[in-house]
């Protein structure tokens, strides 16, 4: 009489807590295929390396996805034609920006037209103070990575950065 009890009932538990964590994933996926959040975490994941730790108010996404590669040399007197309109872990970003597509102008004496620049390298490897990391900008039409001065304070303003980019991106401010 006992086996008529048990059989049944194990069964149909199981089935029922199946259904349960079935449904919970569904809501989830939709959350994390985001276009925004990915890459907006890799952007603040920098901050780890870096060797700087100040605000970021802007973001590196958004819905500028129609522009096109700007042409060098960047402009030398861009500081009276434009405006700082954020900073990014602690760095001074020169607007106009509309992310992805257009980031501006960054640093302070360290400077770098994000628009012009094309990620060629050669101001990391030239540094001898090690300002430069990469930032990842995916969706931008000159580079998906950038030259970031994060460690611009160190600069020795030896401006060898400034005389190896290709398109004349980078403008040094004070000189050694
Ligand atoms: S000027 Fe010299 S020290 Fe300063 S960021 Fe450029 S390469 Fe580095």
């Amino acid at each position: 009489m006992a086996a008529q009890v048990a059989a049944p009932k194990p069964a149909a538990s199981p089935a029922a807590a199946a259904k349960t964590p079935a449904t919970a994933p569904a809501t989830a996926i939709p959350a994390a295929g985001t276009a925004s959040t990915p890459t907006t975490v890799p952007a603040a994941a920098t901050s780890g390396g870096g060797g700087g730790a100040g605000p970021t108010t802007i973001s590196l996404t958004g819905t500028g996805t129609s522009y096109s590669k700007a042409e060098g040399p960047i402009d030398a007197k861009f500081k009276e034609k434009r405006e700082v309109v954020g900073t990014y872990q602690g760095i001074k970003v020169w607007g106009p920006i509309d992310p992805p597509g257009q980031l501006g102008i960054w640093g302070q004496d360290v400077c770098i037209d994000f628009d012009i620049c094309v990620a060629d390298g050669a101001c990391i490897e030239a540094c001898p103070v090690n300002v430069y990391e990469w930032l990842e900008t995916p969706g931008h039409p000159a580079s998906d990575k950038k030259a970031f001065m994060i460690r611009e304070k160190d600069c020795i303003f030896c401006i060898a950065c400034e005389n190896v980019c290709p398109p004349q991106a980078v403008k040094i401010f004070k000189k050694g």
